[in-house]
């Protein structure tokens, strides 16, 4: 975390939950917004690390973006997030202000919302870790690396949630059944799911992006990949893609998803993009199931374009 973010990230948190009251070694301790008002603790938060905890309440946050995330904080407006990434800030911004003149729905998370914390002790809470930790088999690690809550009530009662933001922006949220039965996710309705990709907000470089369907399979490539929430790929999507100039796209679907289908999406990609272009092919499963031995498959990857660099391109036209 560079340090002038680091500034403005505490600017924004003091404006949203007050400003610290101690700092303790390199953490600043904010009374915790996640914690029951009657029973408060201190949220430590180290700007340096990119970390919060609060141990009375169990709240913590592997990432500042996923903390202010999870007080709900819009970040649209925070500059850092377009200078990182000149070439799509202006896009993006292109994008939203589309939306706004098009008075597309405005996406809120349901009231019904609670943060995950990771070292809750309250039942509901336990309930989802477990799944997490035992049945999913993710690290606490894993867990605070991304916003996920969960809902008690409402319709998505019984349900993990995971809000999809890009660049702060909440644009999306699918959830996941636990304590329910069908339908396994549920989503808000009439959202136009054509340029919504999942873990932009999270990506660390655009050398190398691989394409998943789902957020669990994000959990394959950490902060590597991007999700479409489905196996179709959209004219927006590629639009975003050719905007992020990733050197290289990989599509990683589930084993199930046809040779052909694959091929079609990477002839797609390689015709709208300057990117290289390659697929993964798994034996089974989805690429979350394989995420633990996910470098042999990424190693075997096939190529399905390989973009020359504008020197080889140059050089051809003057072979004689
Ligand atoms: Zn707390």
């Amino acid at each position: 975390m560079a340090k002038q973010n680091s500034k403005k990230y505490m600017g924004i948190l003091s404006k949203v939950i007050g400003k610290y009251d101690s700092i303790s070694g390199s953490d600043y301790d904010y009374w915790c917004p996640f914690c029951k008002d009657d029973d408060q603790g201190h949220l430590h938060v180290n700007f340096y690390k990119g970390k919060a905890l609060c141990h009375r309440c169990g709240y913590a946050a592997g990432s500042l973006k996923k903390l202010l995330q999870d007080l709900r904080i819009d970040l649209s407006e925070v500059e850092e997030y377009v200078e990182k990434i000149p070439a799509i800030g202006k896009f993006i911004k292109d994008l939203w202000k589309a939306e706004k003149k098009r008075k597309a729905g405005v996406i809120t998370l349901p009231d019904e919302y609670n943060v995950l914390r990771v070292r809750a002790k309250d039942l509901m809470s336990k309930m989802y870790l477990g799944y997490l930790r035992r049945y999913r088999g993710l690290s606490i690690d894993e867990i605070s690396s991304i916003p996920i809550g969960y809902c008690s009530e409402g319709r998505y009662a019984g349900r993990l949630v995971f809000p999809t933001y890009m660049f702060g922006k909440l644009v999306y949220f699918t959830t996941r059944a636990v304590l329910t039965g069908k339908p396994k996710s549920l989503h808000p309705e009439n959202t136009d799911k054509n340029y919504i990709l999942y873990g932009v907000d999270w990506l660390e470089s655009t050398n190398h992006i691989f394409l998943v369907e789902g957020v669990f399979d994000t959990f394959a490539f950490r902060n590597k990949s991007l999700a479409v929430f489905g196996h179709s790929l959209s004219h927006e999507h590629v639009a975003i893609l050719r905007k992020l100039r990733a050197k290289e796209i990989t599509v990683c679907f589930d084993a199930d998803v046809p040779v052909a289908q694959i091929t079609r999406l990477c002839k797609f990609i390689a015709e709208n993009t300057e990117s290289t272009v390659s697929f993964m092919q798994l034996d089974t499963g989805d690429p979350f199931d394989n995420r633990h031995t996910i470098q042999r498959f990424i190693d075997r990857r096939i190529i399905y374009n390989q973009r020359q660099s504008l020197h080889n391109q140059l050089k051809e036209l003057f072979v004689d």
